[in-house]
């Protein structure tokens, strides 16, 4: 397996990496923009990538942004990641863009994609308290009426939705013979009256929301795609989305490893580095020898998303990206920590950041069992 960038990938990652050496590349700087880690994310920051023209790096460039292909997107998250830039959701956007892009009716999509090219955040909503893994199982309901929609119901963990204008929301709309039938995706402005957006404290800042909603009116042509559709249209983003967070938990394991590096070749004790310790160097073999292997897989991937002659099964082919990648970061995220012994346990360090934000990447985007069940059920099992 081969996976070659082009010399204006190259100069895009490097561009990509002294963007962020610059902007975020202190504690500072990443502490100014995220109210000392209390948001996760930068909505200020992502309007500096935006005007870039980095933000809606693979929306059409009819529709206001770079016109970028799979192995463009990485290039950028994972850059992105590396270099610890405060957007960690941006991801959320591009996924729940990519949505609009496909089904949104011609006005709506080209309002959406523009607001991410400008650098706003954007959210989708379909998890439930009763739907998690089994996100088919929801009821949040959207019942219709004369000129338009009425939704009833609760989400949970939906990312962004405190920063996002609007809400991209999957509701039953029938019930079907499967649970897959009857769902339905919704535009939802975020200020819709009788929506009610509460956050959820997390281990990483404010990231994640309940929303509740009650008696919400929505107008006929809030629907994106079809009625009926939802399930199907969210299927026919998984193997980017799955990319995604693929690219930017690559992003994460590489920084965790330069961190930790670092460290251990500057801390002495018994007289030597501890990096120089058999012990600790064979440690330090495997975990490169692992994000090397994450490496070439996420490339791969999108190399075959961006020219599916090249692959066999991408579906299988996106779920094990998304797992070893965010299963290497955890590894190396919580080696990093124990190579670091003590200060990787300080929060003076940034290995407490990695940790976090890999232990969370193991569960969202389809957790790994589901990814596991994913790949194990492509080969008949
Ligand atoms: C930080 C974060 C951000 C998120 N962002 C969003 C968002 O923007 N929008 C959104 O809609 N949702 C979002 N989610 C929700 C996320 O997709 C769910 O948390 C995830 O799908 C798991 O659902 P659950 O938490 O209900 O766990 P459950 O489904 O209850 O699972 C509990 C455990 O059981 C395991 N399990 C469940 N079923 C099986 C099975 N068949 N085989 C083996 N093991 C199984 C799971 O892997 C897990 O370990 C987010 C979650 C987090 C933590």
């Amino acid at each position: 397996m081969t996976v070659t960038l082009t010399d204006e990938q190259h100069e895009f990652g490097s561009a990509v990496r002294e963007f962020c050496r610059r902007e975020v590349g202190s504690r500072e700087q990443r502490d100014k923009l995220t109210d000392c880690g209390r948001q996760s994310h930068s909505l200020d920051l992502n309007r500096r990538v935006a005007a870039l023209g980095w933000a809606a790096i693979n929306v059409p460039e009819e529709y206001g942004g770079a016109g970028g292909n799979h192995v463009d997107l990485c290039v950028l998250l994972e850059e992105l990641a590396r270099g610890m830039a405060p957007i960690p959701w941006h991801g959320t956007t591009l996924i729940t863009g990519g949505i609009y892009n496909r089904f949104a009716h011609e006005e709506l999509k080209k309002a959406v994609l523009a607001r991410i090219a400008d650098g706003a955040a954007l959210a989708i909503a379909m998890s439930e308290p009763g739907a998690g893994s089994d996100v088919a199982a929801m009821n949040c309901r959207a019942e219709r009426t004369a000129d338009g929609w009425v939704l009833n119901g609760q989400k949970t963990w939906c990312t962004n939705a405190h920063l996002a204008d609007s809400i991209l929301l999957v509701a039953r709309t029938d019930r079907g013979e499967k649970k897959h039938h009857g769902l339905t995706m919704f535009h939802v402005p975020s200020d819709t009256p009788g929506l009610i957006i509460k956050g959820i404290d997390t281990m990483n800042g404010e990231e994640v929301n309940d929303l509740y909603f009650t008696d919400c009116v929505l107008p006929t042509d809030a629907v994106v795609g079809e009625v009926g559709q939802g399930w199907r249209q969210l299927m026919a983003g998984l193997d980017t989305e799955r990319l995604i967070l693929a690219a930017q938990m690559l992003g994460t394991a590489e920084r965790a490893f330069d961190d930790c590096l670092a460290f251990i070749t500057e801390r002495t004790q018994f007289g030597q580095p501890v990096g120089s310790f058999q012990a600790v160097k064979h440690r330090i073999a495997d975990l490169a020898t692992e994000i090397e292997c994450a490496r070439l897989l996420v490339y791969s991937v999108a190399q075959q998303a961006d020219d599916p002659s090249r692959s066999t099964n991408l579906s299988r082919a996106s779920s094990m990206a998304k797992l070893k990648a965010t299963e290497v970061s955890k590894s190396m995220s919580l080696e990093g920590m124990q190579l670091m012994g003590g200060y990787g346990y300080s929060t003076e360090f940034d290995m407490v950041h990695h940790v976090r934000v890999s232990l969370a990447a193991t569960i969202y985007g389809g957790t790994n069992e589901i990814q596991r069940e994913i790949i194990g059920k492509s080969y008949g099992l």
